[in-house]
């Protein structure tokens, strides 16, 4: 089984203007139009079983209107392979409420974007958040390390998520970006042994851009075969889960490259699927 543990979609009125605001800002070129229709012709096309959505709230506003929209999703095509994560942002005052509400409409985690919530990963109001979403049993999935779209903007450090763990206790926790992109020196130095996972998107294989001139190859590289090897020494490859991080690469790219890795086929299955269905408790 093959699963995808990080996707974007947007709701059909607003995709085509999330999508044209998130190329201008990321300079990057998407592959699929960013619709929920859209990934699942993706998903089918590249063979992956199961791609999991991960919506983004920039503003608490939004927290519950998303989390309705995500339980919609998975009513509607859950049998067609794609499950929806929910969401929660560090303003939303009634938090622990909001949480259990999500367990209760079967969402199985929640995904922070500390950048675009402008708060770092150890912020008490991540922490409470982290500590509610553990206690109830919660996946969190956060964005970590740099992201291309806001060069120099860091707020979820592999060091930062280094000392939430350490508030807040082991949980199950997706650093995603493979712990934090563009930093990996800190990611193994900080958080192998941990008992964290981590997600391979956007951190293998060729970063494709709207070809502007605005990254030189230097602003985008990725992790290569040997350092793959070293993270999965580190953290245990069990540890590690596919993601593509779609619409912004092609899955059966990512795949593709991940299979010319030199990865045993044990620990290659567990990446590319085995790893998250347990994880899912699928
Ligand atoms: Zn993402």
């Amino acid at each position: 089984m093959i699963i995808d543990i990080h996707t974007h979609t947007f709701p059909d009125k607003i995709a085509a203007a999330a999508l044209g605001k998130l190329i201008e800002k990321g300079h990057s070129k998407p592959f699929s139009d960013g619709t929920v229709s859209g990934l699942l012709a993706q998903r089918r096309r590249s063979g992956v079983d199961l791609s999991v959505i991960l919506p983004v709230a920039t503003t608490a506003r939004q927290v519950v209107h998303i989390n309705d929209s995500s339980a919609g999703i998975n009513e509607t095509f859950s049998g067609e392979g794609l499950f929806s994560f929910g969401c929660m942002h560090p303003d939303f005052e009634d938090y622990r409420n909001e949480l259990a509400r999500i367990r209760t409409l079967g969402l199985k985690g929640i995904k922070l974007h500390p950048i675009y919530q402008e708060t770092d990963i150890d912020d008490i109001r991540f922490l409470r958040i982290l500590d509610r979403a553990a206690e109830l049993g919660l996946i969190v999935i956060a964005h970590a390390g740099y992201d291309v779209g806001y060069p120099g903007v860091v707020h979820c450090s592999p060091a930062m998520i280094r000392h939430a763990l350490s508030e807040v206790g082991s949980f199950p926790f997706i650093a995603a970006h493979m712990g934090g992109w563009h930093c990996w020196d800190e990611a193994l130095r900080e958080l192998a042994g941990t008992g964290i996972y981590l997600d391979t998107a956007v951190s293998i294989g060729q970063l494709h851009t709207i070809g502007d001139g605005f990254y030189t190859e230097e602003d985008l590289y990725t992790l290569n075969a040997a350092q793959i090897r070293e993270f999965c020494n580190a953290f245990g490859s069990g540890h590690i889960l596919f993601g593509s991080d779609s619409p912004w690469t092609d899955p059966a790219d990512d795949m593709a490259e991940l299979r010319k890795m030199g990865l045993m086929q044990e620990e290659l299955e567990g990446i590319l699927g085995g790893n998250a269905a347990r994880l899912l408790g699928l």
